[in-house]
């Protein structure tokens, strides 16, 4: 009979996983009018939607609706004369299907023990919080005169936010610039960690060009956001913010959008809700996650030459400012996020988009206080985000969704992009510095 029970509970667990997600949709619309924009955003704030991209006139917007809103919702929308398409019906089948294909992969192959310590981590799958960690650990074990662990802080719930330092030279060189990049800062966007663990691996573990360790030294955050992260796997698939309290006590919301809290038109294209997915936080760098970013550029501004936050879903190189506002090396800035993106689509996927390069406020939408705003505000040269594609444009996984048969590909494209910029960034750092 307890074994009864013990196996009704197992099941019941599973089974009630994204439970929140049963009957909500995912609509696809498109506007004609800034009115029409108008009514969305308001409907955005009204029914508290997830707004996954929004609608512009050249481009269909993407929003999960919950299951108790959408009647009104799609009420509306005729009522505005907004067209929309149902592009997925119920959101939790998926979530459940991309839980099976994530487990499925996980268990085909084997992490590498502690032993085991120069051996490869296979790149086909998404990883948790404490294996990444584990990972990263073992890395700076087994490479001790390149790899530095650094812890950058405490999150709200307690994780240290660490990340790794690469370099030959233990950063004693200034003849050589720094790279940076983090992902995860939206912890959602799980396929940014294909990128940041496929380029630990191939500028440690199998490390066929070794111009890029050599000439360059790293800064490499996996999980920007960790305290994010976990809840993405234990509790909303969707979460996008960090886990800070709401403002007041018993506050229902909670969490704020770290890449609209860093210190750079800060507040003015955000939300001031913290119910809002886009909540900036108190006052800028008010969250650990932030500080730790703001720790590093202030240690290194001087030789961090090209900044990369890895973001998904989309084909994109975004960069300053979120104003629209260009910065004063706005035609160097796109010609270089044209190499990143011209690297990614020579090797990508034909099922996929090719990469659009852009200001972020201009190609999607304005935005502030983010990290490559400031970033770029700092005077690093190269400031981008990266939105990567999350599946393999088949109709199976939409949105944040990451197909494990894709992963280890993202991986691989994205890198040959980074390498462009970060070969780009070696040789305008020299001619900069004067170093020849
Ligand atoms: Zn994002």
């Amino acid at each position: 009979m307890f074994r009864l029970f013990t196996i009704f509970l197992l099941f019941s667990a599973v089974y009630a996983k994204h439970e929140i997600y049963e009957g909500a949709s995912v609509y696809e619309l498109e506007v004609e009018n800034e009115a029409q924009s108008k009514v969305v955003s308001m409907l955005e704030d009204q029914l508290a939607l997830d707004v996954w991209s929004h609608p512009g006139p050249s481009r269909s917007g993407m929003i999960l609706v919950p299951k108790n809103s959408k009647e009104e919702f799609a009420y509306k929308l005729r009522l505005a004369g907004i067209k929309f398409r149902t592009t997925v019906d119920n959101v939790k089948e998926q979530l459940d299907l991309e839980d099976r294909l994530l487990a499925a992969a996980a268990a085909s192959s084997r992490i590498p023990s502690e032993s085991d310590s120069k051996a490869a981590l296979p790149l086909d799958r998404v990883y948790q919080w404490e294996e990444v960690e584990a990972y990263m650990q073992r890395l700076a074990r087994a490479y001790p005169d390149k790899v530095t662990l650094v812890s950058g802080g405490i999150s709200f719930e307690g994780r240290p936010i660490n990340y790794l330092r690469i370099s030959t030279t233990n950063f004693q060189d200034s003849s050589k610039p720094v790279v940076f990049m983090q992902s995860l800062l939206h912890c959602r966007e799980w396929i940014g960690q294909a990128a940041t663990l496929y380029a630990l691996e191939k500028l440690l573990v199998d490390n066929t060009e070794s111009d890029l360790i050599n000439n360059i030294d790293w800064i490499i955050v996996p999980t920007a956001n960790p305290d994010g992260y976990v809840h993405t796997h234990e509790a909303n698939r969707y979460w996008r913010k960090n886990r800070k309290d709401g403002l007041f006590i018993n506050d229902i919301c909670m969490g704020v959008d770290l890449n609209r809290n860093y210190d750079i038109f800060w507040s003015t294209e955000s939300s001031n809700s913290v119910c809002s997915d886009t909540f900036h936080g108190r006052a800028p760098f008010s969250e650990p996650e932030t500080a730790v970013t703001k720790k590093i550029l202030d240690e290194h501004t001087d030789r961090i030459e090209l900044f990369l936050d890895i973001h998904s879903f989309g084909s994109y190189v975004l960069y300053g400012y979120g104003s629209g506002q260009l910065p004063s090396n706005g035609l160097a800035l796109h010609l270089v996020g044209v190499l990143i993106g011209e690297a990614i689509d020579a090797v990508k996927l034909r099922t996929n988009p090719n990469y659009t390069v852009g200001n972020v406020a201009l190609t999607l939408y304005p935005a502030s206080g983010s990290s490559q705003d400031y970033a770029q505000s700092l005077g690093i040269p190269y400031s981008y985000t990266l939105e990567l594609p999350a599946y393999r444009g088949s109709a199976t996984l939409t949105g944040f969704l990451v197909d494990p048969e894709f992963v280890e590909q993202a991986g691989y494209e994205t890198w040959e992009g980074i390498k462009a910029g970060a070969r780009f960034a070696l040789n305008s750092y020299r001619t900069r510095k004067g170093i020849h």
